[in-house]
């Protein structure tokens, strides 16, 4: 089946409260049927709200508005999902765990260690230096177009909305 990933608006999923200029509030991952799905909660929803299906989840903050808009991912999210997709057999989710891999290594939180063949399927062993421990991930041998779909796949599950409406906007 297609992995599908779903984005909330621009404000509280529960009170549709549009979120104000510094405001913190929380983004999460949800796990619904395979598909992640992102939903924003301002901070006394998420206090009250129910979690099920959470699979990952930060804290965060709109940025000021004479800010230039940013793109930025934040590396202990995505060594978090990493984390929690280990044991997942899924072929979606053992892609994804490649391409955060692949990611993590780029940015030096891994390193790789070791490669190895076994009934034609190749793994990864990752040290891991932070916490002195390794890893192994599957080598899925993803074509080079199905890796940058994934990584803007998961750009867009990251992204925040506000930032990306700032670069859009035309008002004021
Ligand atoms: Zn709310």
């Amino acid at each position: 089946m297609e992995w599908e990933i779903k984005r909330s608006s621009n404000g509280c999923i529960l009170c549709n409260k549009e979120f104000s200029e510094e405001e913190e509030y929380y983004s999460a991952l949800f796990d619904e049927n395979n598909t992640f799905i992102r939903k924003d909660f301002c901070i006394p929803c998420w206090d009250n709200g129910k979690k099920e299906g959470l699979f990952s989840f930060w804290k965060t903050k709109t940025p000021r508005k004479d800010k230039p808009a940013q793109m930025q991912i934040n590396t202990e999210i995505l060594l978090d999902m990493f984390v929690k997709l280990e044991g997942n057999n899924k072929i979606h989710q053992k892609n994804l765990r490649y391409v955060l891999a692949l990611y993590l290594i780029r940015k030096k939180v891994f390193k790789l260690k070791s490669l190895k063949r076994q009934d034609n399927e190749e793994s990864i062993t990752l040290y891991y230096p932070r916490e002195d421990r390794e890893f192994s991930v599957l080598n899925t041998n993803l074509k080079e177009d199905e890796i940058n779909a994934l990584t803007s796949e998961l750009n867009q599950l990251l992204n925040y909305p506000y930032q990306e409406q700032e670069v859009f906007s035309t008002a004021d």
